[in-house]
């Protein structure tokens, strides 16, 4: 009887059968990847490697495991290798390798011009802006060994899309950093939630993003939050999803007030609605 039940559940889960379940190859740039192992025994572990950083592998039912893959803003197209390891109690461990086809995506781009004295930082305000850059370099390269979020994300805010993911901006002829976020609408005062469970690991004042908080959501996830007018929680705390972590604004350098909400996976500029197209139902 357990025998046939074994080969029963052998022949629907092929053991060490690795699939990219969402979304299909080829990769865009700023897409989440969702990659799953299915048909490992009870207790077993299972690890990955992509572009150099590790992938953690979490269980979603009795066999199967699932990982999300960021694929960087500007990762160059072409074909990347991931190599996945798994223990098991019963077998031999078990290598696989898979290859990842990732291609150039066009955001759009927009041109404007600005007077000079706008555009051009002195140089106090230069090493400022240095300086509050590495705060948050620091941290997306940081893996917090504890996976908080679960489940889907969700929008921070209800408002809708104003300034999309990956937009090249040039400014007064010169490329600047493309958008590595998106902006939504969202009034002075507003609550801007946390789009899942997670620990609060920045929260500062900055030139360009304002009052801004980070959110640790483990194993290499953040989400960002600027231009806030309020924010109501401080570096430590653990909150739920759909917390209030702050109010809506148009601090630090902003033509009005929104929300400005990014993701990094892994270290890669991801785009937050391909994070909830990834996680959702
Ligand atoms: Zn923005």
């Amino acid at each position: 009887m357990i025998t046939a039940l074994i080969f029963c559940l052998a022949t629907q889960h092929p053991a060490g059968a690795t699939e990219l379940i969402h979304p299909t190859q080829p990769l865009a740039q700023g897409e989440v990847a969702r990659i799953m192992v299915k048909g490992l025994p009870d207790g077993s572990k299972i690890k990955g490697t992509w572009q150099g950083e590790s992938l953690e592998f979490f269980k979603i039912d009795e066999l199967d495991y699932l990982a999300l893959v960021g694929i960087d803003l500007r990762l160059a197209a072409g074909i990347y290798h991931m190599k996945i390891h798994a223990d098991t109690p019963e077998d031999r461990p078990q290598t696989w390798r898979r290859s990842l086809e990732v291609i150039t995506k066009d955001y759009g781009t927009q041109r404007l011009t600005l007077p000079e004295n706008m555009v051009t930082l002195d140089a106090d305000t230069l090493k400022r802006v240095k300086k509050e850059g590495a705060r948050f370099s620091n941290i997306w390269y940081k893996r917090s060994p504890r996976r908080y979020w679960h489940g889907s994300f969700i929008r921070p805010v209800p408002g809708k899309l104003t300034t999309p993911f990956g937009l090249r901006r040039i400014l007064n002829g010169e490329p600047r950093s493309p958008h590595s976020g998106v902006d939504l609408r969202a009034a002075v005062g507003e609550p801007v939630r946390s789009a899942n469970h997670g620990r609060i690991v920045l929260v500062g004042d900055f030139y360009f993003h304002g009052k801004a908080v980070v959110v640790d959501h483990g194993w290499g996830l953040y989400t960002m939050y600027f231009h806030l007018s309020q924010v109501n929680v401080s570096e430590g705390d653990l909150v739920g999803k759909r917390a209030t972590i702050g109010l809506a604004g148009s601090t630090g350098r902003a033509t009005g007030p929104h929300l400005h909400w990014g993701v990094r996976l892994g270290g890669a500029r991801v785009d937050p609605f391909a994070l909830l197209r990834a996680t959702g139902e």
